[in-house]
């Protein structure tokens, strides 16, 4: 049997070998490069939102802090643009810690491993430039006896931009109106803080899956607000969240606000509209038979109602409020000084006019010289409460 030699260094197999199609192993491993990435990556981040595009798709940062932001972003091109640039032979790739890759002596055909380390820096302005000290090993042939061990120095250059959501939000643009109003008068001042407050929670909540979610800008209308959203979908998850709250109905209304110039298609423009209920708390409301209640609390399910005649708390969804015909009344607020209390009959004295007048004792604790809140509604007093 007559010994084979490597056709490019001559080096005889039992030396060099063994041959890999012709090659010694050294020279196997020079002609089948696994490092092929280019000497310099480039690539950008919004100036405004700090978002990148992670295999072409806009996301936003881990990090707002600007170094490691810079550094995020810097280090997923450079991943991004190593496994593009990987040989054929390379099927897997795993990054490591630069002290873990020189522990590696041996691997499963097709894999490599991967580490990187910046080796120097200018981030103080755009581009912000790191250069990274990459490393790898691989093993691409089964009759390897090393592996291949390549290092290269790539220089990564962060450039800023405007990302197209950004672009769009700078330009003024919104896609949908989220108009909440309240039914038969306008939003009350603490209403307006509250809804305001719930806006800015769910849209810090919607944004993470939804970029486009943003509110363009915040009007506030005698009637009530308008929120000019930049998606639709953002627009109705906030209305949901005002009715989860609130309690009320939602609509969306649709107007044609031209024509795309590109696909000649008609583009409309919603408006989600959600009505909260007449009713707040505190508010005093009277159904068809006459009973009388304060409101107690309002949100998505019903009301909770507090009747003033037993001093029971009550509860109706909102179906029922509609049945029975509950709605606000007309009523007038005083306040009045217990003076006796009789087994059937109290007597009070009120605060302004000093005029006494009896009640039927109601079924609440009552105290000889305190001072009540009292509502009267339809010609008939009723206890609201002690005054503290
Ligand atoms: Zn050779
Ligand atoms: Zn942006």
């Amino acid at each position: 049997m007559s010994e084979r030699f490597c056709y490019r260094c001559g080096i005889s197999e039992s030396e060099g070998g063994p041959l890999i199609n012709g090659l010694c192993q050294v020279c196997y491993r020079k002609e089948n490069s696994v490092l092929l990435i280019e000497d310099e990556v480039n690539t950008e981040l919004c100036q405004n939102c700090g978002s990148y595009r992670k295999r072409g798709l806009w996301v936003d940062p881990m990090s707002y802090e600007l170094e490691e932001l810079i550094f995020e972003v810097a280090e997923n091109a450079l991943l991004e643009e190593l496994e593009d640039s990987f040989s054929e032979k390379i099927r897997e790739y795993e990054v490591v810690l630069p002290e873990e890759l020189d522990e590696i002596d041996d691997l499963p055909v097709g894999r490599a491993v991967v580490s990187f380390e910046p080796m120097d820096f200018h981030i103080e302005h755009f581009p912000a430039i790191i250069t990274y000290e990459v490393r790898v090993k691989a093993k691409t042939h089964e009759l390897q006896r090393e592996l291949h061990d390549e290092a290269k120095k790539v220089t990564v250059y962060v450039r800023q931009t405007v990302c197209p959501r950004c672009q769009k939000f700078l330009g003024g643009y919104f896609e949908a109106i989220l108009q909440v109003r309240a039914e038969g008068r306008p939003l009350s001042e603490e209403e307006r803080k509250a809804i305001g407050r719930l806006v800015e929670e769910k849209v810090d909540e919607i944004m993470r899956k939804d970029r486009m979610g943003f509110i363009q800008d915040t009007i506030e209308k005698e009637e009530g607000l308008d929120f000019y959203m930049g998606s639709t979908s953002s627009a109705r998850k906030l209305a949901q969240a005002i009715r989860e709250r609130f309690g009320g109905t939602i609509s969306e209304a649709y107007e044609l606000v031209g024509v795309d110039r590109q696909t000649s298609r008609e583009v409309y423009r919603t408006s989600v509209s959600v009505r909260i209920p007449k009713f707040q708390r505190g508010d005093i409301v009277a159904d068809k038979r006459g009973n009388v209640y304060e409101v107690e609390r309002v949100d998505g399910k019903g009301v909770s109602l507090r009747n003033l005649s037993t001093n029971e708390s009550e509860h109706r969804d909102w179906k029922t409020v509609k049945r029975e015909g509950i709605d606000t009344v007309e009523h007038e607020r005083s306040e009045a000084m217990v003076t006796s209390i009789m087994p059937g009959e109290v007597q009070l004295m009120d605060m302004e006019t000093y005029e006494t007048y009896e009640l039927e004792r109601p079924p609440m604790d009552l105290s000889e010289g305190e001072i009540y809140r009292m509502v009267e509604v339809r010609g008939r007093k009723y206890f609201l409460n002690r005054k503290e």
